[in-house]
């Protein structure tokens, strides 16, 4: 069942995402080679924190943290840790926070120093994929169109785009319906209308689109090892048409300012 908000539920969703914009652009004050996934979830909780909010994902089904750090081949859910990011790596970095009785999750890729150019080209193709889709949350519309235009974006790359994990509706719970797939038909699935607010996080593999989930019970890497690019926006239906409450400008301006590249 899908629950379609109201224009104050709307606001309040709206702070949520701009409380884990925040807390992304802690986390690209500190990002870069020598620093640990610990660090920047340590970073990350007190932002959240700091704001009057509690992290979603820490307790979420029993995650550990309050980021989910995804390294390389990691496609999502990575847990943070002892692991020290290097120099071309790339990284998802998933937050969420809970204030207000509703929820914010948002995702940004972050390249660490200089990536190799074929990486650098995943990163961007998979965000304009995110643009694309969001501009598709249209009245009229149904949710299939978003995933046709996300996918129909990507494979002319011949990137993979993987199925077994998808956006979704997002409000009073972290994963609401419906479920907003990353591939589809133009036309098909539920019809979008004012009020719907859903996440969508297109997760694309250099290589084949398969998955698989590790040992630790949430890591979720590529089949083949090549490595993954997911970025995530918390959106709105008003009037018509797609708002995006969260924001990127934040953690980009503090990676201008460090002078990180730009994902
Ligand atoms: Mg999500
Ligand atoms: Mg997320």
């Amino acid at each position: 069942m899908i629950y379609l908000k109201t224009a104050e539920e709307i606001e309040l969703l709206r702070e949520s995402a701009l409380i884990v914009s925040k807390s992304l652009a802690q986390v690209a004050s500190i990002i870069g080679p020598g620093v640990t996934t610990a660090q920047l979830d340590k970073i990350a909780e007190e932002c959240i924190r700091d704001n009057g909010a509690t992290p979603t994902f820490k307790g979420y089904q029993g995650f550990p943290a309050t980021l989910c750090t995804s390294v390389n081949e990691q496609v999502v859910h990575g847990i943070p840790g002892k692991y020290v990011l290097k120099e071309g790596d790339v990284i998802s970095v998933d937050c969420g926070a809970y204030k207000n009785g509703f929820h914010g999750d948002h995702a940004y890729s972050f390249q660490i120093g200089e990536v190799k150019h074929e990486v650098k080209k995943l990163l961007s193709a998979t965000k304009e994929s995110l643009y694309l889709g969001i501009k598709q949350a249209t009245l009229g519309n149904r949710i299939g169109d978003i995933g046709f235009a996300v996918q129909n974006h990507v494979q002319q790359f011949g990137y993979g785009v993987v199925r077994d994990l998808t956006g979704h509706g997002l409000g009073r719970d972290l994963h609401e319906d419906p479920s907003v797939p990353n591939y589809g038909k133009r036309g098909r699935g539920a019809k979008i209308q004012n009020g719907l607010v859903i996440a969508i996080e297109p997760m694309i593999n250099l290589g084949v689109k398969d998955v698989y989930q590790k040992d630790d019970g949430w890591t979720i890497v590529t089949y083949d090892g090549k490595p993954s690019a997911h970025f995530e926006h918390d959106i709105a239906v008003v009037d018509g048409k797609a708002v995006i409450l969260s924001t990127f400008d934040y953690l980009e301006e503090e990676l201008r300012k460090r002078g990180c590249p730009i994902s």
